[in-house]
């Protein structure tokens, strides 16, 4: 996968929310998304196939929580190359099958841990569980890694590293979680964009971008600044509005409409690929690549 020629040519869609397309299929709190991939796996090929039919070039596998330090908590860290390989060949399945040509991107999070002095996991204990969960997604087929939702920076640089290593020349896409502080954008943990793209582009990452945490507004003043810092090209993925409970219920305010008019300037500010991160419906897919001339 050439990524830069593609990007050349036209902006890459991405997917959006899978948390919220989980929920619509019977996801219950508590449970394990990963663990879905073995006993859902319908819903979840649903999900992929949802979003490659409204618009999307490449499509986040459903292995966010996947390493097996992020699984401890769900007791299931044994399972982690069978869930995490299981996820990429749900997605894969569905692209060779129905959407030839399209991309799927083994998708990482944070694991659960952090390193000294914010926590005690060793970092070659970090390493290890990111390297073992890239070389299950490669195993699954994927045809390159996206790293996301960081807020450290050493842990992000760790995931990175192994990411590169384990990737067998596959890009590596890297994103932080920034939000509007004092003194500009910061993640929960501080880190400044300048710090996250010395140190994910100097660790291998081939993008370095921004999702999740703020809705398109406010994302849309940091494009530019990720895209000047990163040599002009990043990548950005919004929230879809603020979450609210309505009787029970998780609601997203924001209609694709609205989603779709600033998400489809960022191109412009230096975002070659886009898409949404939580609540992001494939409506919101949809009227994005339409507001993009699809
Ligand atoms: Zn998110």
């Amino acid at each position: 996968m050439d990524l830069f020629a593609l990007i050349a040519e036209r902006p890459l869609l991405l997917d959006g929310g899978l948390g919220r397309a989980l929920m619509e299929r019977g996801f219950t709190a508590g449970e394990c998304p990963e663990e879905w991939n073995v006993s859902h796996p319908a819903e979840v090929e649903d999900i992929h196939r949802s979003f490659y039919a409204a618009g999307s070039d490449v499509v986040n596998t459903n292995t966010f929580g996947g390493t097996a330090m992020r699984l401890e908590a769900h007791g299931l860290s044994a399972r982690a190359v069978e869930l995490s390989e299981a996820g990429a060949r749900l997605a894969t399945g569905v692209r060779d099958r129905e959407f030839p040509g399209r991309w799927v991107a083994g998708d990482i999070g944070p694991c659960g841990a952090m390193v000294a002095p914010m926590g005690t996991a060793k970092p070659d204990a970090l390493r290890g569980t990111f390297a073992e969960q890239v070389r299950a997604l490669v195993a699954g087929g994927v045809d390159l890694l996206n790293i996301e939702t960081m807020f450290d920076l050493t842990e992000a640089t760790i995931a990175v590293e192994a990411a590169v290593a384990e990737a067998g020349g596959r890009p590596v896409l890297a994103s932080m979680t920034f939000k509007p502080a004092a003194k500009g954008f910061r993640t929960m943990m501080g880190v400044s964009p300048e710090a996250a793209v010395e140190a994910l582009k100097g660790a291998g990452a081939d993008i370095v971008g921004c999702n999740c945490e703020i809705t398109c507004e406010p994302m849309a003043d940091l494009v530019p600044i990720m895209a000047e810092l990163a040599g002009g090209v990043t990548y950005a993925q919004p929230n879809a509005g603020q979450p609210r409970l309505e009787s029970g219920e998780t609601v997203y305010a924001e209609t694709p409409e609205h989603f779709a008019s600033v998400v489809a300037t960022y191109p412009a500010l230096g975002a070659k690929i886009v898409g949404g991160c939580c609540g992001t419906p494939p409506a919101s897919i949809s009227a994005l690549a339409a507001a993009l001339g699809r």
